[in-house]
């Protein structure tokens, strides 16, 4: 009798993701339970607890040691299921450019673009950020390199739930560890709660260096806030001076006056 060839499940490809996680040393990642589930809180009668407390962050060392590369981590992510928003995008967005100059920044997640062309950061808010970093910043966006809290789009651009952040989680970290930034530049107060965990608001957070493991991070307001508040520009663009002078690059447009 002719065998068919088993369609992969979704097991398959949550044994691989683990596998890989296993592989660099992770000991604990957040699963969310299956609809009907015996976990599934809403199968046991119960209200669902809020999603932060049912959902305990992975605990990671260094979890990228010798051998990991970006490019595994890639594919990876490509095949992720680890939430429900596999079954809703086109295509993971896992990064773009080459992180050369040490200089990583953190948005929310993708849009309608960013999903199409599997590229962060290409819609109009993308196009912002584009000329923060090369307008403004007088750097190249191709060595600089840019992720998202998370790799999927959530539908509508909702606002992303503290399950899929959670789910999400190893692969930013592990894209911390593998680019190695000199400085973090946290885009909006997701990416600012995720690098600092912290809830303080954004508002507060903007133009004070905090840190994350180590890495000096900047959190500013999210560039499709500037778009719908360019007023505010003006305080992005000191968050980014001092960027520049933490990395000791000079402010364009200030003659002379390079890092402190
Ligand atoms: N907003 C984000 O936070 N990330 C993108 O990639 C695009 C828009």
């Amino acid at each position: 009798m002719p065998t068919r060839s088993r369609r992969p499940r979704r097991d398959d490809a949550l044994s691989a993701a683990l596998g890989y996680f296993r592989d660099l040393g992770v000991r604990e990642v957040h699963l969310p339970s299956r609809p009907g589930s015996p976990a599934d809180p809403a199968a046991a009668g119960s209200k669902a607890a809020p999603a932060a407390e049912a959902a305990p962050s992975a605990s990671l060392g260094n979890i990228a040691p010798a051998g990991s590369s970006l490019a595994t981590l890639r594919e990876t992510v490509a095949s992720c299921q680890l939430c429900g928003l596999c079954r809703t995008r086109t295509q993971t967005v896992f990064a773009d450019g080459s992180g050369k100059n040490r200089l990583m920044f953190v948005g929310e997640a993708p849009g309608a673009d960013e999903d199409a062309t599997g590229v962060p950061f290409v819609g109009r808010a993308g196009q912002l950020l584009t000329k923060m970093i090369e307008n403004g910043m007088g750097l190249s966006r191709k060595d600089v390199y840019i992720a998202n809290v998370l790799k999927c789009r959530p539908p509508g651009n909702r606002n992303p739930e503290p399950a899929e952040i959670a789910s999400c989680r190893p692969y930013l970290d592990a894209q911390i560890d593998l680019v190695k930034p000199v400085v973090l530049v946290a885009l909006g107060k997701f990416a600012a709660h995720f690098l600092l965990e912290t809830e303080e608001p954004i508002t507060r957070l903007r133009g004070r260096w905090g840190s994350r493991a180590g890495i000096p991070v900047m959190p500013t307001y999210h560039p499709s806030f500037l778009l719908r508040q360019p007023e505010k520009k003006k305080e992005a663009w000191e968050d980014l001076q001092q960027v520049l002078r933490k990395l000791g690059l000079p402010i364009p447009g200030r003659k002379g006056e390079a890092g402190s």
